[in-house]
């Protein structure tokens, strides 16, 4: 081989190998940019979902700025953040004094297999056209505090208010009904257990930040009428400490478990702090009653028939 042929050989060979390395790095650079583009692409994602900490703090601070700008409906006079509603007053809110309905469901979804109450389940279906039924027939749903507000501090309400109240938190309450209010621009009232509800703190805040209002049901969900005094004070003042603690929000309310209550049992709920509280006596609630509000329940297989027929047994 002559030197001429051999050397043109070794410059075509390093060039090759030269493109080669160009090639790779070409590669890897594409490699690594995908890397990068990914990494980027979830912090996005990590950043505008409601699980991301940023996210919660933004909406957390959201919250506060609807509620100052509302003060007649959203807080009370001295200031205290009452929890807000999911419905903004409008021109035709006026004042009110007289009877409310509040529904009262228990689990939205349907069982699978055999399950200790069926009553107590409301297929999210049924919920729905419930929903439907209420928007169509001029109801807006609002909170217990709105009503509160209207009723003792000269807060408006809708031409019809209603409330929604879900009892003791299921994790239906969460998927299937925050949801379906929301599409209405409506929210509910959670009667939360503090302590064995299927809902973490995430979800309930989440559902605090939907307008919904947030109210104590106890600690364990005992019979309060059983219950030694120190053991009730435990059941009514731990649950609102520990809900206002786990949720930093102003806890206003309370439901009864079971709907069992006596005199005693309604003079801790007021010394407690409770502004108001929840039966399951059937009726409106009324104005001059607020620690014995009455519901209408709500059972599995109730469409908007049987919604209207209830509304109209009451008196609504
Ligand atoms: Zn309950």
């Amino acid at each position: 081989m002559d030197r001429g042929l051999e050397s043109r050989l070794a410059r075509r060979r390093e060039q090759i190998r030269r493109r080669t390395i160009v090639r790779r790095r070409i590669m890897l650079g594409c490699f690594a940019g995908a890397l990068v583009a990914a990494a980027l692409a979830l912090l996005f994602l990590r950043g505008s979902s409601d699980d991301g900490d940023k996210a919660d703090q933004a909406a957390t601070a959201n919250a506060g700025k609807q509620a100052q700008s509302r003060p007649a409906d959203g807080q009370n006079p001295d200031g205290a953040d009452s929890q807000r509603g999911g419905v903004h007053p409008d021109d035709s809110w006026k004042p009110h004094t007289g009877p409310v309905p509040i529904l009262m469901y228990h689990v939205i979804g349907d069982p699978e297999g055999d399950v200790p109450y069926p009553d107590l389940w409301l297929g999210q279906d049924d919920f729905k056209a419930q929903v439907d039924w209420l928007a169509e027939n001029g109801y807006t749903a609002v909170t217990l505090v709105q009503v509160q507000n209207a009723w003792y501090d000269g807060g408006t309400l809708p031409p019809k208010p209603i409330v929604l109240s879900f009892d003791d938190g299921y994790l239906g309450q969460y998927l299937y009904a925050m949801p379906i209010l929301e599409k209405q621009g409506w929210a509910g009232q959670l009667n939360l257990k503090a302590e064995g509800s299927d809902l973490s703190s995430k979800e309930v805040k989440k559902m605090y930040r939907a307008g919904w209002e947030i109210a104590s049901h106890t600690i364990t969900h005992p019979d309060l009428t059983t219950l030694d005094p120190a053991s009730l004070e435990h059941e009514l003042v731990g649950s609102k400490q520990q809900l206002e603690k786990d949720l930093g929000i102003e806890i206003v309310n309370f439901c009864y478990p079971a709907g069992q209550y006596n005199d005693e049992v309604i003079a801790a709920v007021k010394k407690a702090g409770y502004r108001g509280a929840t039966t399951v006596n059937p009726g409106l609630a009324e104005k001059s009653m607020p620690f014995e509000l009455n519901r209408i329940r709500m059972d599995r297989g109730d469409g908007p028939d049987t919604l209207a027929e209830k509304l109209s047994a009451a008196g609504a």
